[in-house]
């Protein structure tokens, strides 16, 4: 006997008819002799209707608030599949973040799981009874009820798998696994068998937006086994694994893209100790995140350009910082670029085999893509190039390494 996690996104409990297909997904895996905790988001929509009454009711935004009300797609989620469960003939009962409790920090809105109390609900899964536990919220050090940030469902279902020391977390969702790049922009993309946690956290960050970034951190963190598959096909999933489990990996695994990139570039810097640090201090002090950044090499007493992407939605706001601080930094102009992409080539296997960026830059420069900034680490290379060419950098490179299904 196994205890399993099951996960259900928006999708998969868009309405009526799809959570009693996931009852009866639910119902074969009590049947085949396992003890089961399901987890599940609210109905596809539902929390983006939430968000937007949250914030349309007026402008004073009370965090707490927003959880209180953010909070309730879930509630009618589980209530729902408990009783489809029922139906069914299988005992189940619902579960909500306060009453397990699944504990959080103080950080109403996006906050962070610290501990999960399992003693009540292991004893009630021996008894054969399904928990159908609500995701994306929990129980602040307040009181009060806390959500964990857009996507927190996943997070949710890894980190109870991890308290429960569960044999399997399936993350159910309305793709049927991890996929060599995005299959809408290149029909030839294959769906993966295994990805590494590295991997899988390579791609979550850059933009293949299957499983919250957070929960493969976690999974990664506490060796959960997780599997990605579909909750419409019974196709096998995609297989979220540990390194070792990976004898040698020839291929890279993927092509990531990140759409939603702004480039900002400082020119005519004083080449001094410390401008780095001025610029990139305030910017953190604003929470701005900033993701690659070149510093052009400056000759003895001449000056240097700072050039860093970010997110798109926070280009406005850097600008506004990086002005206000043209007196004391001392720079002599700023550009900024809100129609980039940054394409990445991920995948364990560069660490043993020489020529990946070599391939990524020839491909590009092939097409007659201008690269305007390139940064790596040990398992992927990224670069930053003008918006238009997504789809061609991400198809011819997805070509070039060797990736396209057959027909
Ligand atoms: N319902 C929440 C959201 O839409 C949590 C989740 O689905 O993971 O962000
Ligand atoms: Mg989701």
């Amino acid at each position: 006997m196994a205890l399993i996690v099951q996960k259900f996104g928006g999708t998969s409990v868009g309405d009526l008819d799809r959570i009693r297909n996931v009852a009866s997904r639910v119902k074969a895996e009590v049947e085949s002799g396992n003890e089961v905790a399901v987890v599940v988001s609210a109905m596809a929509g539902t929390t983006n209707q939430l968000v937007s009454w949250a914030r349309d009711i007026g402008p004073m935004h009370d965090a707490r608030e927003y959880d209180a009300i953010v909070a309730t797609g879930e509630q009618v989620t589980v209530g729902l599949l408990a009783i489809a469960l029922q139906n069914l003939g299988i005992d189940a009962r619902s579960w909500l973040g306060w009453q397990i409790p699944v504990h959080t920090d103080e950080v109403h809105g996006a906050a962070r799981i610290r501990s999960i109390d399992t003693d009540v609900m292991r004893a009630r899964l021996a008894t054969g009874q399904v928990a159908v536990v609500a995701g994306f919220q929990g129980l602040a050090p307040d009181g009060r009820i806390s959500t964990l940030g857009r996507g927190g469902s996943d997070t949710s279902a890894v980190a109870l798998a991890a308290a429960l020391n569960a044999d399997r977390c399936d993350i159910y969702t309305d793709v049927d696994g991890v996929y060599t790049t995005d299959p809408r922009i290149a029909p030839r993309a294959q769906k993966l068998d295994q990805i590494t946690f590295e991997e899988m956290l390579e791609m979550a960050s850059l933009g293949a937006k299957v499983l919250q970034t957070r929960s493969v951190a976690m999974a990664m963190r506490h060796n959960v086994n997780l599997q990605v598959r579909s909750s419409f096909t019974d196709a096998p999933g995609t297989l979220v694994v540990n390194e070792d489990a990976i004898v040698e990996q020839e291929k890279i695994s993927g092509i990531a893209y990140s759409p939603d990139e702004a480039k900002l570039t400082i020119q005519g810097l004083p080449d001094r100790p410390g401008i780095a640090a001025a610029i990139f201090g305030t910017l953190a002090d604003s929470h701005i995140n900033v993701d690659m950044i070149v510093q052009t090499a400056a000759s003895e007493g001449q000056k240097t350009d700072i050039t860093f992407s970010l997110g798109r939605g926070d280009l406005a706001k850097a600008l506004e910082i990086i002005e206000s601080g043209r007196e004391t930094l001392g720079f002599d102009g700023v550009d900024a670029q809100d129609d980039v992409t940054k394409i990445s080539v991920v995948g364990m296997a560069m660490r043993s085999q020489p020529g990946v960026a070599r391939t990524m830059f020839e491909t590009l420069a092939e097409r007659g893509i201008n690269i305007e900034v390139i940064s790596t680490s040990e398992i992927k290379i990224s670069v930053l190039i003008a918006a238009e060419y997504t789809e061609l950098a991400v198809r011819s490179l997805h070509t070039a390494f060797g990736l396209d299904a057959e027909d």
